[in-house]
């Protein structure tokens, strides 16, 4: 089904997935004045002032990376509310409400020296609702008199208020101790055995070359066998030293005793091609730029994607090609595969020609499959984007990208946070610039939407 191919365009869309899990969110909450700029730059250790010394200054919904002893988290800063703006009750509730949804832990900002107002109480009930875990903190307890201030917020019944002075620093090792504590679990890091040497697939369907190419990788650099423990069928793995690096072949046995191809076997085949992509870092398919191109050689190409992994475009045979050739397959290629961001090499296996090229594109895809963007750069690309591009409005609602974050890399993993659907073609337009902007050559990305209907 070379049409459902063509839909496909190396993003995964989720609703909503694993990766909201991996950083997670912590929004400062509470109304305007009482100090979260203050703290959230005081939390990223930044000296220099952003905050503006008036009351109600429209801020931007923004987030930043952080972290306290040793665990990553995303700050969201909520600030900027205008409390001259008409509703403004119902505007702060539902900003609270927005920022607590997309947060796993909630910091709760109130002005000591002030005590708990109406509008802090509406907070509070839309915090109790939510079920989220609350950190309280009392800002403002510039001295012993703001402790006692501070005392009189335990009754919000949210738990133990802590005082801090967000201006002075005050207490506010404590609170990050007491955010700390609820942070949802680390989850174990997904990949087994990483830092040993780059894991590559050779993958691509029979006869393109996969065993001659792997000869003439190895050729007298081959290293090490190296034999992983497997259970009935040991997979072998290969150690080639290429370019000064070593770098893992995985399941080359699989390619160097070669099954029968058999009506019967290809099943086991396309099996055994999917264990060792998914055991890969990178998957170099490879190709017979000699002939069409055909389903098989988009089904593994769609399997990479699928799976998340680094993808290099391998032409084999390229000694076979010729100037016809050539041509048509610009245009199979540009008809049939959607994954431009992929680097490509024409090879021949048989000559060698051009062998040396495949290692770079290898590493051009690992340094894409790493990249993280920092989430304030990251902000920073999100807002001029939907200032300049804003999402279409649909059934007279224009849903808006309040903030992301990249909480995962290998491949690397975009959490938007939203305030409706993001229709399928807008999320293609934020991938394209994604990549204009940051690059990410070479590997697939994922975009999940957190939406707040
Ligand atoms: P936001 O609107 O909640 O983000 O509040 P800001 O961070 O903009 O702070 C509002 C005002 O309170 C500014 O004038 C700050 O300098 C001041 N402020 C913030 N934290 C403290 C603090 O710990 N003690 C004192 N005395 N003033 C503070
Ligand atoms: P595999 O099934 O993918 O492992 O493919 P093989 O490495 O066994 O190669 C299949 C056939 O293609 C063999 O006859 C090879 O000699 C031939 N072949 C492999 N690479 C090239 C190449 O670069 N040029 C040409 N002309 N033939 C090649």
């Amino acid at each position: 089904d070379l049409d459902g191919f063509e839909e496909f365009d190396g993003t995964a869309f989720e609703a909503e997935d694993e990766a909201a899990e991996n950083v997670p969110v912590v929004a400062v909450v509470g109304r305007p004045n009482v100090g979260k700029s203050t703290l959230v730059n005081r939390i990223l250790g930044r000296r220099e002032a952003v905050v503006e010394d008036l009351p109600g200054v429209t801020r931007d919904r923004v987030a930043y990376d952080a972290d306290w002893r040793g665990r990553r988290f995303t700050l969201v800063d909520t600030g900027g509310w205008d409390p001259e703006a008409k509703g403004f009750m119902a505007r702060v509730s539902a900003q609270a409400e927005l920022a607590v949804d997309a947060a796993d832990v909630v910091l709760f900002v109130l002005d000591a020296t002030v005590g708990a107002t109406d509008v802090d109480e509406a907070v509070v009930k839309i915090l109790r609702r939510s079920g989220k875990p609350v950190v309280v903190a009392a800002n403002k307890a510039d001295d012993h008199r703001g402790e006692a201030d501070a005392t009189a917020l335990w009754s919000l019944g949210l738990g133990e208020p802590l005082a801090v002075s967000a201006m002075h620093g005050r207490g506010t090792g404590d609170l990050l101790d007491a955010v700390f504590e609820v942070l949802p679990e680390a989850p174990a890091e997904r990949e087994p055995g990483t830092g040993g040497p780059r894991r590559i697939a050779l993958v691509g369907k029979p006869n393109v070359g996969k065993s001659s190419l792997l000869n003439r990788l190895a050729g007298q650099e081959r290293v090490v066998v190296d034999s992983v423990a497997g259970t009935t069928v040991d997979p072998v793995d290969e150690l080639v030293e290429l370019g000064g690096k070593t770098w893992r072949f995985i399941d080359t046995a699989g390619i160097r005793r070669r099954v029968r191809e058999a009506s019967g076997h290809e099943y086991y085949a396309s099996l055994r091609t999917s264990a060792a992509i998914d055991r890969a870092e990178v998957a170099v398919v490879l190709l017979d730029a000699s002939q069409p191109l055909s389903e098989q050689d988009l089904r593994i190409i769609t399997t990479v994607v699928e799976a998340g992994r680094g993808l290099v475009l391998a032409f084999n045979k390229w000694d076979l090609v010729d100037e016809d050739r050539r041509l048509r397959l610009e245009k199979e290629l540009d008809r049939q595969v959607r994954v431009q961001w992929a680097p490509r090499v024409n090879v021949s296996a048989r000559t060698g020609w051009h062998v040396d090229r495949l290692v770079r594109a290898m590493e051009t895809s690992l340094a894409g499959w790493q990249t993280r963007i920092p989430t304030g750069q990251l902000n920073a690309f999100l807002g001029r984007l939907v200032a300049s591009h804003p999402h279409p409005v649909r059934g007279g609602k224009q849903p808006r990208i309040l903030f992301g974050t990249q909480p995962q890399t290998s491949p690397p993993k975009f959490l938007l946070f939203t305030t409706g659907f993001i229709e399928a073609s807008y999320r293609r337009f934020v991938e394209r610039r994604l990549r204009e902007e940051f690059g990410f050559a070479g590997s697939p990305i994922m975009i999940s939407v957190k939406v707040r209907e």
